[in-house]
């Protein structure tokens, strides 16, 4: 559906009764127009290192008194095996950013090893009945990064990409981020660009309820992902990070920030109806039932954390930040087994499924 700005606006304002219809409708939508099924994805937090300093983030270069810690190769192919066992379909790969030679051919080699996993290498079996697809899907979520290695990463194996634009608005993305060389907004839009040359099924999103951000931002976020013509989103409430420069800004309650969310899933659904939208765990951050909200109103992805722990617990973007492991997967909406690739992305491109 085609909404003006007023009309996004206006969506957005909805409270109370004219709320709930608004994501009851997005949940239509999406079983419509996405599908009936719930996808997950493994997230696996490979490492908390970063070269960047957003203000707002918990992992930043300067974050003071964080462990920095890299998983190993056969740490992150050992919990991609563990998620092919587990009828996953895909992983997400995250990470703060890095750029050097060693760490990219690092992915490149770590890529080419949770490809090459099958159900049978793992020693999965489905239950009777199903039949799961024989290896993982392959998302990527390690920032901005240049188009040649891209390139490299899509030909090792990997799939899609996550790159928010965090806030879509030039204006508010300067205000969130150092004025430093490294920090640009033309080169994330760049970067997002490049993710499309070199194959990918892009994701994008942002953060909803930063300091000073207001509804028109709001709008101007979804109609951006509209022009996009972007596969999958990923957005979730800010959340402040105790030590980072942003904490302590004037922000809306976490109530506010919490339906909010919920109302850009459904409009996002509204306006993009086979996409997929994930229901991010910034949200279990204020409700415990954030998750299971935001799938009754639009979204149609989720990401358990597998990030094997041995020890760790230095992948902390924002407080209240969920333990791996805290998620119910007992809705029987989800899909093991199956990619879950965008609907959006495939269409487009006349693949099948
Ligand atoms: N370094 C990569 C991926 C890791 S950060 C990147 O920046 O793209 C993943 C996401 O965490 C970011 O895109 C950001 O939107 C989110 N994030 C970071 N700090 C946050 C906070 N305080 N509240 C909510 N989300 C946050
Ligand atoms: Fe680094 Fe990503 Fe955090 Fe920015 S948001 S500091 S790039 S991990």
């Amino acid at each position: 559906m085609k909404f003006n700005h007023a009309e996004i606006i206006e969506m957005l304002s909805a409270e109370g009764d004219e709320m709930q219809q608004l994501l009851d409708k997005a949940h239509a939508v999406r079983v419509a127009r996405a599908g009936e099924g719930i996808y997950l994805r493994g997230l696996i937090e490979y490492s908390n290192q970063c070269r960047k300093n957003c203000l707002y983030c918990g992992i930043r270069k300067d974050m003071p008194g964080l462990e920095r810690y890299t998983l190993t190769h056969d740490q992150v192919v050992g919990a991609a095996a563990y998620a092919l066992r587990e009828g996953y379909g895909s992983v997400v790969i995250q990470a703060g950013e890095i750029t050097s030679k060693q760490y990219t051919d690092a992915v490149e080699r770590i890529v080419r090893d949770v490809k090459a996993l099958t159900l049978e290498s793992v020693g999965a079996a489905p239950p009777e009945g199903e039949r799961w697809q024989d290896t993982l899907g392959i998302t990527l979520s390690l920032g901005e990064q240049s188009l040649d290695t891209y390139r490299r990463w899509f030909g090792a194996g990997a799939t899609r990409y996550l790159l928010r634009i965090e806030a879509s608005d030039r204006k508010l993305f300067s205000q969130i981020h150092p004025r430093t060389i490294v920090h640009s907004y033309d080169d994330r839009l760049r970067a997002i660009m490049d993710l499309r040359r070199a194959g990918f099924q892009v994701g994008t999103g942002v953060m909803i309820g930063l300091p000073g951000q207001t509804p028109a931002q709001l709008a101007g976020d979804l109609t951006f992902m509209e022009r996009m013509g972007i596969d999958m989103c990923g957005m979730g409430p800010y959340i402040e990070c105790a030590g980072t420069p942003l904490a302590g800004g004037q922000v809306p309650p976490l109530q506010w920030r919490m339906d909010m969310t919920l109302k850009m899933v459904a409009v996002l659904r509204l306006m993009m109806p086979d996409i997929n939208i994930a229901a991010t765990t910034a949200l279990e951050a204020i409700d415990p039932q954030g998750r299971a909200r935001a799938l009754r109103s639009g979204a149609n992805v989720m990401m358990p954390n597998i990030t094997p722990q041995d020890g760790l617990s230095g992948y902390k973007l924002y407080d209240n930040k969920p333990e791996p492991g805290c998620v119910d997967l007992s809705m029987p909406s989800i899909r093991r087994g199956v990619p879950g690739d965008s609907k959006h992305f495939t269409s487009v491109a006349g693949k099948s499924e």
